[in-house]
């Protein structure tokens, strides 16, 4: 592994909130050394950062890569009246329809985009009912081929039969026995959500999280419709079926809860389990807002299927949350993007998210020429009124740069978007 010398930038750490000129060794993967008048070791590569700023790397802590060629997709011929129509006219039918091909390719474009948005981590919950097994491998190959880190599972569900979730279960479990101690991924049990699983699959799910000490990544309550099933046929609120089955754990991680009643909320907290908050889509599918000033603070910020661009993902939940009859405090929007770092060091069982001494090197670099003052104590403004992601210049992913200057070193960006352009042809096709 290379060694470096950043020299002469300006460390950027967005909450607790932090501008420091440094100088930044690296070596191992890992930041071993910050000061102020570090001089060049041997075998160490000096990168000027003058003018630059580095931040930790952003995490996008709720997505699905699978969705990536949806984009531009034409609709059902008649709109979609409420969120389960959503699901089956329009998700449901795209993630049927890929295929080995369109897998790799999804997952390529969203890794491609994430790098330059600066999005270092991707946390992916993936489904593809008719190419289960070897899914999350693919998954894993494409991230890996632009150097993106990743916890991956796979949204394990009735919806398809018997033979289909258990083939979701030991997908799971396979990947998450053979990502114990990968320095780039590990593997979560995936579920969809409460109202596709029976007591008989949320047992089985159970069982996998209690056998690997590991957490469920679910959906929890993001449209009506799931609470009201929990209600109707197992007469148990969510939180509670969740908890029945020891599925909620301190690495759980539980998407959207827009629906979640406050007693609920109490409860994911007592457990420690992590929310995630996804403004742009819960705007989108108009499933109403999360009451987010209730989740605490292990709650987090994902893209559910859209770019992994955390500075736009940041900025919606920013102005979404000014104009709410609930409003929270100013920097809660930037806490969160910061939780997804907690999120995996817990999980890797490594420090991320800090340029000190120890932390992963998972790094961004940004030209950013502030036109007014730029201090710890007015960061938070810049980043929501000024920054956005393309002031990404370069990004290091565990001591490797695989990104400079915009151009990326695993993959022709170029030859990639075409080919993926056929293969979403390809797939809406089929759909
Ligand atoms: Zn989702």
């Amino acid at each position: 592994m290379q060694k470096y010398l950043l020299k002469s930038g300006t460390i950027l750490n967005l909450f607790p909130s932090e501008v420091k000129p440094a100088n930044i060794r690296i070596s191992g993967g890992k930041i071993t050394e910050v000061g102020k008048s570090l001089k060049q070791k041997a075998n160490e590569e000096v990168i000027d950062c003058t003018g630059k700023f580095v931040m930790p790397g952003l995490v996008n802590s709720h997505t699905h890569l699978y969705s990536a060629l949806a984009r531009g997709m034409s609709g059902p011929q008649k709109a979609p009246v409420n969120f389960l129509e959503i699901l089956q006219k329009i998700w449901w039918k795209l993630d049927k329809a890929l295929d080995e091909e369109s897998i790799y390719y999804s997952a390529l474009v969203g890794s491609i985009e994430a790098v330059k948005y600066g999005t270092t981590t991707l946390i992916d919950h993936h489904a593809s009912p008719n190419y289960i097994l070897g899914s999350l491998g693919i998954i894993k190959q494409a991230m890996s081929d632009v150097g993106l880190r990743g916890i991956l599972c796979y949204e394990t569900t009735d919806r398809g039969g018997i033979k289909k979730r258990d083939e979701g279960l030991d997908e799971n479990e396979s990947f998450l026995l053979a990502h114990k101690s990968n320095p780039l991924f590990r593997g979560m049990v995936g579920a969809h959500a409460s109202f596709t699983l029976s007591e008989d699959s949320m047992k089985k799910l159970g069982d996998m999280v209690n056998k690997y000490k590991s957490g469920i990544h679910i959906h929890v309550a993001e449209d009506k419709a799931d609470v009201f099933d929990a209600e109707e046929n197992y007469k148990i609120n969510i939180v509670d079926r969740l908890v029945n089955h020891g599925v909620l754990t301190n690495k759980s991680i539980l998407a959207h809860g827009v629906h979640l009643a406050s007693n609920e909320i109490s409860k994911v907290r007592k457990h420690k389990s992590w929310l995630v908050h996804n403004p742009r889509s819960n705007m989108n599918n108009r499933v109403g807002y999360a009451p987010i000033s209730l989740f605490g603070e292990r709650t987090a910020l994902g893209t559910d299927g859209f770019p992994a661009d955390m500075f736009e993902e940041g900025k919606v939940g920013f102005f979404r949350n000014q104009e709410s009859s609930h409003q929270d405090r100013f920097a809660r929007i930037v806490e969160m993007l910061q939780t997804g770092n907690t999120i995996i060091s817990e999980i890797f069982g490594e420090k991320f998210g800090t340029i000190t001494k120890g932390t992963q090197a998972d790094l961004v670099v940004l030209d950013y020429k502030s036109p007014t003052p730029l201090s710890k104590e007015n960061l938070i403004g810049h980043f929501i009124f000024g920054m956005n992601s393309s002031i990404v210049e370069s990004v290091m992913i565990n001591g490797e740069w695989v990104m400079w200057n915009h151009q990326l070193f695993g993959v022709d960006e170029e030859v990639a978007m075409k080919e993926a352009a056929k293969v979403a042809k390809k797939l809406w096709e089929r759909m």
